[in-house]
């Protein structure tokens, strides 16, 4: 493999944090031939211990050892890991370069890589974008954020192409990563406990996605994205830039006109109806849009692209159909955990709702929704232990509010008080892990719930 990497001394490399992304970084460097450690504060899954071990690769979990950590020459940071650790405070103060795992792998493949990023969408439009290429028959990898770890998956063997889900935590300790098609799907305030509380922080985490690239790369972003345009402008990164836009009419990306997408990208113009994609709402036509341009820039046909579109199977808990129970609707949207998000599931129903809310709230802005849930929602269920901020926002919105921490309980209410022709929504608006593992976990319960009504 010729590698990205230049230097060839020997690494002693100490990896924080074992989850996929850690031991995959872990499995990387050992192919390396660097000498390797891994290093967990917390406890590590089992299966991660016994990969480990099998792999001789050396561990330790409930403890940071210093001598051994600070000795390294490269340290590889799990995106989990917050700046603010006393370790990771140590490390930097003794200036060791600190990376994630995707500047890791980038350093040892030679694939052209389509990145994405983005406070909402980045799984769809990633998983989006990788099936169309995979059914247009390229040689090309899924990672980053989600399923096996890009570095797990560049050991196993580098691809042509790899489509790569990347948070800002992901993005923050990358060094050269230079994508040669990069999405950034949005940017609405979230995290923002990671970045000191200051939203342009966080804006330039999401737009360091562009900071390697060049003229010979592209940039897709939403022109309707007030916060992405203020920052372009300034930033102006030197790349070729190709918006998609639902409102506007452009002349080199993507747009929506009469309930069509229309594409025009180097004289050659694709168009789709809305209502043939497979995945419905605003929000999904972005992610359409912006997974179409970049399966265009590498090449793949318009039929193809069409084809894959009108066949992509929605993910689980993004605005998920359950079922159709005495004439009520039950959609799971448990990955709906800022509000931006539960603003484009709102503005997608079309029918009377009772919606289920609340968990976490990592600072949440209720005014964003006020006007859909006056016009919306008929009845807030708050599914949260602390539920007083949903009741100060929408109390006088909604003619109906009450509190419970069972989703058993939840469900049951919001059946109870549907009708036929109205849609039961769960879409939080919070994060989960107030009365759930993850929001993944909610999601199930609440399936599990529905289907036993
Ligand atoms: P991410 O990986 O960025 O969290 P997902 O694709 O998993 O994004 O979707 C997360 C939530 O946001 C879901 O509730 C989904 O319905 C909603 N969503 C998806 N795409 C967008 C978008 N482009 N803008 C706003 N919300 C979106």
């Amino acid at each position: 493999m010729q590698e990205r990497k230049k230097e060839k001394m020997k690494e002693k490399i100490v990896i924080l944090g074992s989850g996929e992304s850690g031991v995959g970084a872990a499995i990387l460097a050992q192919k390396q031939g660097a000498d390797v450690f891994v290093s967990d504060f917390g406890t590590i899954k089992p299966t991660y211990k016994e990969e480990l071990t099998a792999r001789g690769i050396p561990f330790e979990e409930g403890k940071h050892t210093e001598d051994i950590i600070l000795s390294a020459t490269t340290i590889i940071k799990s995106p989990g890991i917050a700046d603010k650790v006393a370790i990771v405070k140590k490390i930097k103060e003794k200036n060791i370069p600190i990376i994630s795992e995707i500047e890791y792998g980038y350093l040892y493949s030679n694939a052209t890589i389509i990145a994405i990023t983005g406070t909402n969408g980045k799984t769809t439009t990633t998983s989006l974008t990788y099936h169309i290429l995979e059914k247009a028959g390229l040689d090309v990898g899924l990672g980053g954020n989600i399923g096996t770890s890009f570095a797990r998956q560049v050991a196993d063997g580098d691809r042509a192409y790899f489509v790569l889900e990347l948070s800002s935590f992901q993005l923050d300790n990358c060094i050269r990563f230079k994508p040669h098609i990069a999405i950034l799907c949005n940017i609405t305030e979230d995290h923002l406990d990671r970045y000191d509380y200051q939203f342009e922080k966080y804006i330039q985490s999401k737009f360091s996605i562009t900071k390697n690239q060049t003229e010979q790369d592209y940039f897709i972003y939403c022109e309707d994205d007030a916060i992405t345009i203020q920052h372009l402008i300034k930033a102006n990164p030197h790349v070729q830039k190709i918006p998609f836009s639902y409102h506007k009419e452009i002349q080199n990306g993507a747009f929506v006109t009469n309930q069509e997408i229309i594409i025009q990208l180097n004289k050659n113009n694709f168009t789709m109806p809305i209502s043939e994609l497979s995945i419905q709402g605003i929000h999904n036509s972005y992610n359409s849009m912006a997974a179409a341009i970049s399966a265009k820039l590498v090449g793949v046909r318009n039929e193809k692209i069409r084809e894959s579109l009108e066949d992509f199977k929605n993910l689980e808990h993004r605005l998920e159909f359950v079922a159709t129970i005495k004439g009520v609707d039950f959609i799971n949207d448990s990955k709906a955990t800022n509000v931006n998000s539960t603003w484009y599931a709102l503005e997608s129903m079309t029918k009377p709702t009772v919606l289920i809310a609340g968990g976490v709230d990592k600072g949440n802005d209720y005014t964003l929704i006020k006007e859909l849930v006056n016009s919306r929602v008929k009845a807030i269920i708050c599914l949260g232990k602390d539920n007083e901020k949903l009741h100060e926002a929408f109390a006088s919105e909604v003619g109906y509010i009450v509190d419970t921490q069972s989703m058993e309980q939840a469900v049951q209410m919001a059946y109870n008080i549907s009708e036929k022709g109205d849609v039961v929504l769960l879409s939080p608006c919070c994060a989960s892990f107030d009365l759930f593992e993850n929001y993944e976990d909610r999601g199930k319960q609440f399936k599990r719930n529905v289907i036993n009504l």
